[in-house]
């Protein structure tokens, strides 16, 4: 059957979306563009007890800054709302009773102290207890208690749960687009709860129920959720909706950088980056978490690194931006196996993007930092040393380390730059460098002519070592661009002071 493309990302509001989550909404949003479908964004938040105050608006905000952009959700509204679960509570009821009508669900009364007193049973026992075909003979529910007792029970308000009945012994099979066949007995599975007596699903009936109704053709979602994937199917089957379920695609998942595990907030504490896309302020404790954009990622670069996380064009091309993965991804290529998380090559991608943002764009965000370090400069200044000094750097934050010396004079010079290149004869050197600069035409090519070829080459000097003396009086050290460029782009008059300055300074050596 032909039908129109439709995913969905569907989040629980239960604290910052980790970059987990971030991957499958990214390979949602691919998805649907390539196949010009619709993507959902729609909030999961039956579970009231894990409701994080602040964590819709965060995960609509790191979507929006990682450029994943939606046709529906929560945030925009559109034809199949509304798109936040607690807002959708009065639709549940009447599936939960329509699964009990058919004999596919059942009313449970145990109590909380009844099951745990069921679990310590089965432990002593050295049992693991399970509310199951199995065992649901010996609990409290409508399957076990005469009718007349369960209506007693209902009319006179006891908590319920209502469960699937799973039928004994039945092979559950899951077509995975990416894993293929997954196959489970019902003998391995709970009788999972569907519905509260307070009127909430759980996470399994709405997510179905709005999966349905939402005419969700795709459900791309991380491989914890394929334990649960032979209950949607069977929930499916339940409610007659087995010609339109969607097709499903388990993504793996994102492992530790050492690979053994899942990559959790603790790993981006202990090595130090982050699993977040925004930072974090928890609402509770008060505790910051550290997020991309403000740890100075580019949008793009986190979009690349984490869309080869588990997927691969099936080329060696490793730069992609956002249109070439629309164009290329492909399920097919998803791996099965669970992707390292590669910090470096995280680096590496911002520094490649970064590469192509324009000298002035990055001129604008260095600006502030410079004004922080009491900087007044010239904005044209700084987009030409910004232009000069981009290739060095991974991030903007990196930029005032690297390019400091074009904005400040030195004020001490590198000891060890001193003992290896400042030899005698040195402070006649570079008078001679501030007589060139007096006396020829401040151009590139006429100072390379009068110092590099005729005095330096012509009078038989060790070019090294004059040439990184000039740098280390300039400097400070022995870094920086091309020594000729560094002087074009500070200036005649800003050179001769700080060559000045380091003969004054350093002075003569002895041998
Ligand atoms: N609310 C679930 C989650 O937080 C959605 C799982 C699914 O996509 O079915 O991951």
């Amino acid at each position: 059957m032909n039908r129109k493309v439709r995913v969905r990302f569907a989040p629980s509001p239960t604290g910052p979306l980790h970059i987990g989550g971030v991957r499958t909404a990214l390979y949602n949003y691919l998805f649907a563009r390539q196949n010009g479908g619709d993507m959902i964004l729609r909030i999961e938040d039956t579970d009231q007890t894990r409701f994080v105050p602040g964590a819709e608006a965060y995960i609509i905000e790191a979507l929006d800054w990682l450029g994943i952009k939606f046709d529906e959700g929560v945030h925009l509204g559109g034809n199949y709302g509304p798109y936040r679960q607690s807002d959708r509570k009065p639709m549940y009821r009447q599936y939960a009773d329509q699964l009990i009508r058919d004999g596919w669900a059942y009313y449970a009364f145990d109590t909380p102290e009844a099951l745990d007193a069921k679990r310590k049973e089965f432990e002593a026992q050295k049992r693991t207890f399970q509310y199951d075909c199995t065992t649901r003979g010996e609990m409290e529910n409508s399957l076990s208690l005469p009718a007349d007792e369960v209506q007693r029970r209902l009319v006179g308000g006891d908590h319920y749960v209502v469960r699937f009945k799973f039928p004994d012994n039945l092979d559950i099979t899951v077509h995975d687009l990416i894993r293929g066949d997954v196959t489970m007995n019902s003998r391995l599975l709970d009788d999972k709860v569907l519905f509260k007596s307070d009127g909430m699903p759980t996470y399994h009936l709405a997510n179905i129920v709005d999966d349905h109704l939402m005419e969700v053709s795709h459900v791309i979602r991380g491989e914890e959720w394929l334990p649960s994937a032979p209950l949607h199917v069977m929930l499916y089957r339940a409610f007659g909706w087995e010609d339109t379920m969607p097709q499903f695609a388990h993504l793996p998942l994102l492992l530790k950088p050492e690979g053994n595990g899942k990559l959790s907030k603790r790993d981006g504490d202990r090595l130090g980056f982050p699993v977040f896309p925004l930072d974090w302020h928890d609402p509770k404790s008060g505790e910051l978490s550290s997020g991309y954009r403000e740890r100075g990622y580019l949008p793009e670069a986190v979009v690349n690194m984490l869309a080869l996380l588990g997927w691969n064009p099936g080329t060696e091309q490793e730069i992609l931006s956002m249109d070439d993965l629309i164009q290329q991804f492909s399920v097919e290529h998803i791996s099965k196996s669970g992707a390292k998380f590669n910090v470096e090559k995280a680096k590496w991608f911002n520094h490649e993007y970064l590469q192509m943002r324009s000298d002035e764009e990055i001129a604008s965000w260095f600006d502030p930092i410079l004004r922080q370090h009491g900087i007044n400069a010239e904005h044209d200044y700084v987009v030409k040393v910004c232009g000069m000094m981009k290739e060095r750097i991974s991030f903007v934050s990196e930029l005032w380390e690297q390019t400091s010396y074009f904005f400040v004079a030195p004020t001490d010079y590198d000891p060890a730059a001193i003992k290896k290149r400042w030899k005698p004869g040195m402070t006649t050197h570079m008078a001679k460098v501030i007589e060139i600069l007096n006396t020829v035409p401040f151009e590139y090519d006429a100072i390379h002519r009068a110092l590099l070829d005729d005095y330096i080459v012509g009078n038989g000097l060790n070019m090294g070592q004059v040439m990184n003396s000039l740098r280390l009086a300039v400097v400070g050290k022995t870094v920086g661009p091309d020594m000729l460029t560094l002087v074009m782009t500070i200036g005649k008059e800003e050179t001769i002071r700080r060559v000045q300055r380091a003969i004054d300074t350093i002075g003569e050596v002895a041998e």
